[in-house]
């Protein structure tokens, strides 16, 4: 009987647990600023406590998870989101804005006006990716301009646009600023100038193999050019990108050195 009594409040702990973060799990940074993810895209939600409010970044743990995401943010602060940002337009960081906006949430878009923090646009990853530096707890959410997960995807904005937007992703905050990216781990302003050499590393081998006249599958299993992908990742996964991906990522690449030649 002691046993079954045992079992069941092992399993009562398994449950209450998996209930209380419904799989959305919880980074704490700060008091001020917490970083919520779902499993599903695994895109850094950021909370940030301030005098007008809460404010949330990027609101989208997986379709089935916005509830499990609202139990999280009230097990931290106990109080309605008052404002909503997203740092660009794609489904995996917007899809829970309407659920938000039902609680009294304000989406803001173009006209910014957030005490204490500081908005710029750039275009690198979509056609308007918004980084939001909030001075107080010194954190700089750049979405997907930076992604510590996956390789780089500089698409809208090609090589130029990306530069730019790291540049000025850089010029924010100081040295002991946290960079948040879209997805992946938190990292610092050393993290985000690796990532940018690995980035150009790819791109001018790319660049000088597609010049050669090679052809995909000879690019594909090239050792240098499989090398720099693998300085991408930084969990060691494995396997890091699925064969069509890795594929894709060099198309991709090829079309916007194409695209900036002709600039
Ligand atoms: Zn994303």
């Amino acid at each position: 009987m002691k046993g079954f009594r045992i079992l069941i409040s092992i399993l009562f702990l398994f449950i209450s647990s998996t209930a209380l973060s419904s799989g959305v799990s919880i980074q704490k940074i700060s008091e001020q600023l917490h970083i919520l993810s779902g499993k599903e895209y695994e895109t850094n939600i950021g909370l940030i406590a301030t005098e007008d409010g809460l404010v949330l970044i990027d609101p989208m743990p997986g379709n089935n998870q916005l509830s499990g995401l609202n139990e999280a943010i009230q097990s931290i602060h106990n109080e309605p989101i008052s404002f909503i940002l997203n740092t660009h337009a794609h489904s995996d960081h917007t899809g829970g804005n309407e659920y938000f906006k039902k609680q009294g949430g304000k989406l803001i878009e173009n006209t910014f006006n957030l005490d204490g923090f500081t908005h710029i646009k750039v275009k690198s990853h979509s056609e308007i990716d918004n980084i939001y530096y909030h001075k107080e707890s010194n954190s700089i959410f750049v979405g997907d301009v930076f992604d510590t997960s996956w390789h780089p995807t500089f698409y809208s904005g090609g090589i130029k646009g990306f530069n730019e937007a790291i540049d000025a992703i850089l010029n924010l905050g100081d040295d002991q600023s946290l960079i948040i990216p879209g997805h992946g781990v938190p990292s610092s302003k050393s993290s985000l100038l690796e990532f940018r050499k690995n980035t150009f590393e790819w791109t001018n081998k790319i660049q000088e193999l597609h010049q050669k006249g090679m052809s995909m599958e000879e690019i594909m299993i090239d050792t240098q050019v499989k090398d720099i992908v693998e300085k991408f990742n930084v969990n060691n996964k494995s396997p890091f990108l699925p064969k069509k991906a890795y594929r894709r990522f060099i198309e991709r690449t090829i079309s916007v050195i194409n695209n900036e030649k002709s600039l």
